[in-house]
């Protein structure tokens, strides 16, 4: 999948990613970071029309569901809501905090972590979810083990689709989790979410002799 952004909206080919404007946004701004969050929800709820809904309060630039279909919410160059209080050191020093302000945010549809009742998993709602969609682990900010809802291998793709059209449009230095700027408030994408491996697949298709994020990286790219 390649995708392009094109007057800071996202395109496949030459058709517009479908749209869910979200009227919770603040001002341009121009983009340094990218975040990624899952959004803690199954595939019965519709988080990018959730986002349109003023009373939601929060949005995102992309929303992505399980079957890797893409929906934007918010032009990548005006504030979107997702990141609430948090702060971050940039590669050069600068500190951050805010980074509403400062990043591009991508909801990916997942319910994060799951409990363990018998021999079966269940989200925050109450939901089952399979066992073959469930990997356990320890978050890197310490939480006790628990389950972990795997990403769809559509939603990495379509996610590295994305990152990698908006790294080429825009000055991004770092890829980050929500987690890392506001650990121990914020769990996502936590444990399942493989951001070595995100950042490498990112990377390595659009960078090619430059280094992006400031390092340099060799990877042998399989799509
Ligand atoms: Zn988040």
């Amino acid at each position: 999948m390649i995708l392009s952004v094109r007057n800071h909206l996202l395109y496949s080919g030459s058709s517009k990613i479908p749209q869910v404007p979200s009227p919770n946004t603040g001002g341009i701004f121009s983009p340094k970071f990218l975040i990624i969050h899952y959004t803690a929800s199954g595939p019965a709820s519709d988080v990018a029309s959730y986002f349109a809904q003023e009373s939601a309060d929060v949005s995102a630039h992309l929303v992505v569901r399980r079957d890797g279909s893409l929906k934007q919410c918010v032009a990548f160059n005006r504030v979107a809501w997702h990141a609430g209080k948090s702060q971050w050191t940039g590669k050069n020093g600068t500190h951050y905090s805010s980074l509403n302000n400062s990043s591009i945010g991508i909801e990916i549809e997942n319910w994060g972590p799951l409990q363990r009742t018998g021999d079966r998993w269940i989200s925050w709602r109450g939901t089952n979810v399979g066992r073959s969609k469930v990997m356990e682990a320890r978050h890197k900010f310490g939480t006790p083990d628990c389950g972990w809802e795997i990403f769809t291998k559509a939603q990495i793709a379509a996610t590295v689709a994305a990152a990698r059209a908006i790294c080429a449009a825009y000055a991004i230095e770092d890829i980050v989790g929500h987690d890392d700027i506001a650990p121990g408030r914020k769990s996502d994408p936590g444990p399942a979410w493989d951001m070595k491996a995100f950042k490498a697949s990112v990377r390595a298709q659009i960078s090619r002799g430059n280094s992006l994020f400031g390092e340099t990286v060799q990877v042998q790219l399989t799509d």
